[in-house]
């Protein structure tokens, strides 16, 4: 298996607040680093290249994606002002947690052509699998709407360049949030089947008005809302009863995973309760599908137990583990749930709130 990395996506300074909120908070004796931060990142490879799943892995250096390239799934329009706001000497606040500044055009750059260079490896058959380890994340980015934290839709990105070169594409997004960019960058078109696992959560203001309930699921789209408190069991159940069938019946022969860790027990952004466990497992049975898969880094803010999930699911995927014991999976599995959201996923759309 690949590892796509490149140092840009170092640069991207989203500074400190109260929590992912930026800005002084006058109450506030210490702030606090944004939760989508550099050192983040530099925590996930340092686990990689340094845990026991070491030797199954060989790296690979990313690039810079072109203004083409980026225009492939969001508008000129949206990729200018991105641009533009990118290039002062401030941060400049996009929206309520979404900051850019003088460092981030050349991290959107490099983690977008860094997912590019995660694909064309795959494509050109030097690897059936391939991880970009980039921030900042992109499932949330819209074609012309940046939302929480993400700024180019790097998986959906993947997806299009796929499509375009004949492939027939399905996104999986086990991320605890709705992957509503890719769902909004997909939605006029039946060929890229779009397939995201969440806690429901629902809308969460003017840029993301998505709601991730069944009843944005079409022919193409796929929304699998858990219940809060889900867990490994609600995840594997998720996967086998629902979204890898849809991903066979679709016929696709090409996989793009927009891959969070924020679904972990111990997640400050999320309200499920995965271990690391329950990412060997989404691993083993992302990997079971046997097609040439590209994952792009998403979410994951607890940054030491989210580096172990990410080594845990990199296990799954090249089939070895466990390696690491997890000395914080305690939370019991809640599956009380799972039977009922997984009954509304495939069931006829209504609006059910409950
Ligand atoms: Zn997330």
């Amino acid at each position: 298996m690949e590892l796509y990395w490149h140092d840009a996506c170092l640069e991207h300074d989203t500074g400190t607040g109260l929590w992912e909120l930026p800005g002084d908070w006058a109450w506030l004796d210490t702030p606090e680093p944004h939760p989508e931060n550099a050192a983040r990142l530099r925590t996930f490879r340092h686990a990689l290249a340094h845990g026991p799943v070491a030797p199954h892995l060989t790296w690979r250096e990313g690039r810079f994606a072109t203004q083409e390239e980026l225009t492939r799934v969001h508008t000129p329009e949206y990729i200018a002002a991105l641009h533009k706001a990118c290039g002062g000497t401030e941060r400049v606040l996009l929206e309520t947690n979404t900051v850019v500044g003088p460092g981030s055009w050349d991290a959107i750059r490099a983690a977008a052509g860094t997912a590019l260079a995660a694909y064309e490896s795959v494509a050109a058959g030097r690897t059936r699998l391939a991880y970009a380890l980039v921030r900042p994340p992109g499932h949330h980015a819209q074609r012309s709407l940046p939302d929480g934290y993400c700024l180019v839709n790097n998986a959906a990105l993947v997806a299009e360049t796929a499509r375009r070169a004949g492939r027939r594409v399905a996104v999986l997004d086990w991320d605890v949030h709705h992957g509503n960019g890719t769902q909004d960058v997909f939605q006029d078109t039946e060929d890229v089947l779009t397939v995201s696992i969440h806690m429901r959560h629902g809308p969460w203001g003017a840029n993301h008005v998505q709601t991730g309930g069944p009843e944005e699921s079409g022919p193409a789209n796929l929304n699998v809302e858990l219940s809060l408190g889900a867990g490994d069991t609600a995840y594997r159940r998720a996967l086998d009863e629902v979204a890898l069938p849809a991903v066979e019946a679709f016929g696709a022969d090409f996989l793009v995973c927009a891959s969070g860790f924020d679904g972990s027990a111990f997640d400050p952004n999320g309200r499920h309760n995965l271990t690391a466990a329950g990412y060997r497992d989404i691993g083993r049975r992302a990997a079971g599908l046997g097609l040439p898969t590209v994952l792009t880094q998403e979410g994951g803010y607890l940054r030491g137990y989210a580096a172990l999930c990410l080594h845990a699911l990199v296990e799954g995927l090249v089939g070895v583990g466990p390696l690491l014991d997890d000395p914080l999976a305690y939370v019991p599995d809640d599956t009380q749930l799972v039977d009922r959201d997984l009954a509304r996923a495939t069931g006829p759309a209504v609006r059910d709130p409950a």
